[in-house]
């Protein structure tokens, strides 16, 4: 075992110099297992990724999501050639935005409108905007352990009781915009009932990830969302579904369409499964292809507040630009394509099924959650359902899985919380590679 990495170190030193941590999302340094040099990659293709010392890994970080179809996919590689050929950026409408603008709504029918951003962050602090130009209200519900980007608002953590008012999660965030979030528990709807019986009058809209991909990945209770969503509606306060991560993940659609789910893996509550369609949907990372994008869309008469129709502004120079719609175009043409979800979900069944066997073989203490293409793992003897949960478990065990994992060519998120993502590319040849690299890790770590 053991990869290694000395031109990783040479550009994280010269990375320090130049760029704040080094890196440019925190989330990519390796603080939370241990810290040292994250590994700098300099080509990717398919499952695989290269790093700076030429060492190959199996990648199942696929870039937190996007990169649903492996790196480099040959269809979204010439899309993005086409329109860089014609032309990178406009400031003009393009009949692409059109296209890609009908293939959204027909995916996702609660889509009346929508408007292209450059990011989740955006789509989703737009989606906030919107609703409280729309309701009048200030104030929003989020839940516990669900990330919405880096946008002030949604920085903001529970305070101390379980519907009380928010308290900032990050400097910067002043406590007047804090005092304008309420955080409950996730798949608790007493909570939520006790939150809304108190502020439902000020509230504009619970905003909520309908499948969790934040804290692992956690299925809603049966019965959750449409709770969710009547009690949200009961108090006049709209419901926005953050389907950053969702959206095109385990079946062609959103959460929000998904009316089977014979794909929901191994989730214990998937066949409790009912879609609930939101007022507001805030989308990203799949619909790019891997070029950055966002868009946010949902009820004519709510997207009407929006400039040039209404006095609710939002703008960018980049939005909508023909690259970004191009590689979104093809990434979802492809994931059209019959028997892609089908196998993305039997790979991760494979895979996560492999790894509990080895994990009981070698008494670790082991809860995957897997849903469709998608799992996490939580070093734990408990089962995932909220982010108190996935807190209560441990960080360390995680740490050293990882970097046995790592230097035997297997690149993970470098989080307990944060899932393996399955893409196209990946063959059964990977998967027994991966296998045999877990083997080895429990191996060491049950020693
Ligand atoms: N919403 C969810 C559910 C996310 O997972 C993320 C990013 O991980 C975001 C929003 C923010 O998206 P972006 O990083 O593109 O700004």
């Amino acid at each position: 075992m053991g990869k290694v990495r000395k031109q990783s170190e040479v550009f994280y030193k010269e990375a320090l110099k130049h760029i704040v941590g080094g890196v440019n999302s925190p989330s990519r340094s390796f603080k939370a297992v241990g810290g040292g040099a994250p590994v700098f990659m300099k080509r990717g293709k398919g499952a695989y990724f290269w790093d700076v010392d030429d060492n190959r890994y199996i990648d199942y970080l696929a870039a937190y999501g996007p990169i649903i179809l492996g790196h480099a996919h040959p269809d979204v590689t010439e899309a993005i050639c086409r329109a860089a050929e014609n032309g990178l950026l406009y400031g003009t409408p393009t009949e692409l935005e059109v296209t890609f603008a009908q293939m959204l709504k027909d995916a996702i029918p609660s889509l009346h409108q929508v408007r292209f951003v450059n990011s989740g962050t955006e789509a989703v602090m737009t989606t906030i905007r919107v609703a409280r130009a729309y309701t009048g209200r200030s104030k929003i519900i989020k839940f516990a352990g669900c990330y919405h980007g880096h946008s002030d608002l949604v920085l903001v953590a529970a305070g101390s009781g379980p519907s009380t008012l928010g308290i900032p999660d990050s400097a910067g965030v002043p406590p007047s915009i804090a005092q304008e979030v309420i955080t409950v528990p996730f798949n608790d709807l007493a909570a939520l009932e006790t939150a809304l019986a108190r502020w439902g009058s000020e509230t504009a809209a619970v905003m909520v990830e309908p499948i969790v991909g934040n804290f692992g990945m956690v299925m809603p209770k049966a019965g959750y969302l449409e709770g969710l969503c009547s009690l949200a509606r009961q108090h006049g306060a709209l419901v926005i579904y953050d389907e950053v991560i969702t959206a095109f993940r385990f079946q062609y659609g959103a959460a929000q369409t998904y009316e089977e789910l014979p794909l929901l893996g191994d989730a214990k509550d998937a066949a409790a499964w009912k879609a609930v369609e939101p007022d507001l949907t805030a989308l990203g990372k799949i619909i790019g292809g891997g070029l950055p994008i966002g868009a946010y869309g949902g009820r004519q008469d709510i997207m009407e507040q929006v400039a040039p129709l209404g006095p609710a502004y939002q703008a960018g120079t980049m939005a909508g630009n023909p690259a970004s719609i191009s590689a979104g175009i093809a990434c979802l043409q492809a994931l059209k394509q019959p028997g892609v979800y089908a196998k993305l979900d039997s790979m991760a069944a494979r895979l996560a099924a492999g790894i509990q066997t080895a994990a009981d073989k070698h008494a670790i203490d082991l809860t995957i959650n897997r849903i469709g293409g998608a799992f996490s793992t939580h070093f734990c003897n408990h089962p995932i359902t909220n982010y108190e949960e996935a807190q209560d478990t441990d960080g360390e065990i995680f740490a050293q899985f990882f970097r046995l994992m790592l230097d035997q060519g297997i690149n993970l998120a470098p989080s307990k919380y944060e899932a393996w993502f399955m893409t196209i590319a990946h063959s059964e040849t990977d998967l027994d590679e991966t296998l045999t690299a877990v083997e080895n890790a429990f191996a060491v770590m049950s020693k």
